[in-house]
């Protein structure tokens, strides 16, 4: 391509740089869809292609392109240009700016910056994002985490990550959370790599462990204490509102009510007004106390990186939450006893879901530069952009 003027404000269509490009005839045109030279079968083909901004001034290139008859296709093509895909209305070197901005803006950020149209932005993004992580690498993974993410709220918002406990890398998401989404992600493995899978972590969900146990039958299956003691929330809820409508006549009533939160909380995180909030509500009620006590004693188990010291814990913790006697603990203590497997395994792999939570962490950030959740797959590649881990192995235990 040869350039015939520079000159700013030429054919004013709209403000700013106009550059002029003419073939440069000396050479054969070259084929789009190979790359090899051909004769020129039409010419005079005129495209407005944004290029870089010259400092202030948005700069266009007028490209005058042709043709080419290729004998290699056997077909005219367009002619290949080096600096734009003569089909794009952008240069190369400014869809290259616009991913770079996009990992650090907003899509509308980035559009609004450059005058463009949010979609083009977002089709740019989405562009380098595929060809960087649109493909499933599974080369290395030996022990994994498994979580859900919610996108919105409703049976539909969800999304199942697989991460790379050791390196901290998104390996994976897709939309949903039953055996169908999990067997999508051990589709785009190997049986070699399916195989090298020793541990994973993961909530107590019977499609995720259906599918472990499916397609890597010998990876020991962690449960780990974050849900479990999240699962015991509902234990403590379900005495809590029994208690407030056992003291409904009584003014306790409205104190237990308003309690939800101090019982919920972490003991350690407790503001000082707090603590004394729970001491008071658990003298007052003594089932409430013992489940309470109870939850603390269940982080227990997990301390233990013997087996057989975990399992007497778990046993001991059984005994002690069965005299309390209360229909929502029994079920409790039904689902421990029947994931015992799980949440003892977590001596030999003492691994948890927590490095998801950089995930739920960045989402709403993600979220903000995606453009919403519209685009599930443009949304999960986001998510592998900002979480691409790291190359150390994190330590187990
Ligand atoms: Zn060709």
């Amino acid at each position: 391509m040869k350039v015939i003027s520079q000159n700013a404000h030429l054919d004013l269509k709209s403000p700013g740089t106009w550059i002029r490009l003419e073939p440069d005839r000396r050479f054969n045109p070259l084929c789009r869809q190979c790359g090899r030279p051909g004769i020129v079968h039409a010419q005079g083909m005129q495209r407005i292609i944004r290029d870089l901004d010259f400092g202030p001034a948005q700069t266009f290139l007028q490209v005058q392109y042709r043709r080419v008859w290729c004998e290699q296709c056997g077909k005219a093509n367009v002619e290949q240009l080096s600096f734009a895909d003569a089909g794009k209305r952008i240069t190369h070197r400014l869809a290259r700016y616009i991913y770079e901005l996009s990992k650090l803006m907003t899509v509308r950020d980035v559009a609004r910056h450059l005058d463009l149209d949010p979609k083009t932005v977002k089709a740019v993004d989405k562009y380098f994002l595929d060809k960087e992580f649109g493909r499933t690498d599974c080369e290395g993974l030996s022990i994994i985490a498994i979580d859900e993410i919610a996108l919105r709220k409703g049976h539909m918002g969800y999304m199942t990550v697989v991460l790379n406990y050791l390196t901290g890398r998104v390996v994976w998401m897709g939309e949903g959370r039953n055996m169908e989404t999990l067997d999508a992600f051990f589709k785009e493995m190997t049986d070699a790599q399916k195989q090298a899978i020793e541990a994973v972590a993961m909530d107590m969900w019977e499609p995720y462990i259906n599918r472990v146990r499916h397609h890597c039958p010998q990876a020991k299956i962690v449960f780990d204490l974050f849900h479990l003691v999240k699962a015991y929330g509902e234990v403590i809820d379900v005495v809590r509102r029994e208690e407030v409508r056992k003291a409904a006549t009584k003014e306790d009533g409205a104190y237990v009510k308003g309690s939800r939160y101090v019982l919920l909380k972490n003991r350690e995180n407790l503001k000082p007004d707090e603590r004394v909030r729970l001491r008071e509500l658990l003298q007052a009620n003594e089932r409430l106390n013992a489940v309470y006590v109870l939850k603390d004693q269940l982080k227990m188990i997990y301390h233990y990186r013997r087996r057989g010291w975990a399992k007497k814990a778990l046993d001991q913790w059984c005994a002690l939450a069965e005299e309390v006697d209360h229909r929502a603990m029994r079920r409790f203590i039904g689902r421990i006893r029947y994931f015992e497997y799980g949440i003892l395994n977590h001596c030999d792999y003492a691994i948890s879901t927590s490095p998801l939570e950089g995930v739920n962490n960045k989402i709403k950030v993600i979220k903000r530069k995606a453009y919403g959740f519209h685009d599930p797959h443009y949304f999960a590649l986001k998510v592998k952009q900002a979480l691409p881990g790291h190359k150390s192995t994190t330590e187990i235990g």
